[in-house]
């Protein structure tokens, strides 16, 4: 079978995991991918086939809640709890891969070389109102002195104005979480007389906004509504929809970051 085109950035490969997506650009700066649906997140043995095609025995994950809280994974540090309840990653720890887990909602990698700091976002439409996209950058920033204009960005599989219409009242939603009115209309295209929801331009400019410049932005550009072969769609599936993941290892990078650092 043919895989869905994909943009010169991103390839299809064969993984421990199954097929998976990875972004070329967020090659050079840490080991990543995006699964399928040829693999069911539903075991400790998926968990570490998914850690293995990021080379770590050890993948972090979240209790994921739709908004837009960070938990912060330290080098030499074990995390606090297993699966804390957030919505974004950020890590330097080369042992331990992050990872968020998503269908329809958006996963998001981001990657900076010099300090070896990567984050994984889930953001879905209330967590791209909670800005979980510019939470992600904001950490990287605050917590390992990333400096913004570094970091690459991959924007995985996620669903697309194509096939996402959306309620009156969610622009209304976006204005009040404090998101700019000039923003949330071109977030909300309308198309053949109904409401879309575009969360990858608006996880664009959230990450512009942040300080990511445009040209490090890589997206994917599937949808997940219509790729079943190979994604997973709650709104094609609903109960029946697996999950894909972005996941994402620290390749160490080539300053100390400031901060504790144990060893
Ligand atoms: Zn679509």
């Amino acid at each position: 079978m043919s895989l869905p085109e994909l943009p010169p950035s991103f390839y299809w490969t064969e993984a421990s995991c199954g097929l998976v997506l990875r972004c070329r650009p967020l090659d050079a700066v840490a080991p990543h991918v995006f699964t399928t649906r040829r693999l069911a997140l539903a075991s400790d043995a998926a968990w570490r086939r998914v850690g293995e095609a990021v080379g770590s025995a050890h993948v972090a994950t979240l209790t994921q809640a739709h908004g837009g809280r960070v938990v912060i994974l330290r080098r030499g540090l074990p995390m606090a709890a297993s699966r804390p309840e957030a919505d974004v990653l950020v890590s330097n720890n080369p042992e331990v891969a992050v990872a968020v887990r998503a269908a329809d909602c958006l996963p998001l990698l981001l990657g900076d070389a010099r300090t070896g700091t990567v984050a994984a976002a889930h953001a879905g439409w209330r967590g791209t109102a909670a800005g979980a996209a510019r939470a992600a950058v904001e950490a990287m920033m605050s917590e390992f002195g990333v400096a913004p204009g570094h970091l690459v960005a991959a924007i995985g599989p996620g669903i697309r104005p194509c096939c996402y219409e959306v309620g009156r009242e969610l622009p209304d939603a976006f204005a009040a979480a404090g998101h700019a009115r000039h923003l949330i209309d071109r977030w909300f295209p309308s198309r053949e007389s109904s409401l879309r929801l575009d969360l990858q331009q608006a996880n664009r400019h959230q990450l512009t906004a942040a300080g990511v410049p445009d040209a490090q932005i890589h997206d994917c550009g599937l949808c997940t509504a219509m790729h079943l072969d190979v994604l997973t769609s709650y709104r094609a599936e609903r109960e029946g929809a697996g999950r894909i993941a972005g996941v994402i290892r620290s390749a160490g990078g080539s300053v100390r970051p400031p901060g504790p650092s144990p060893r």
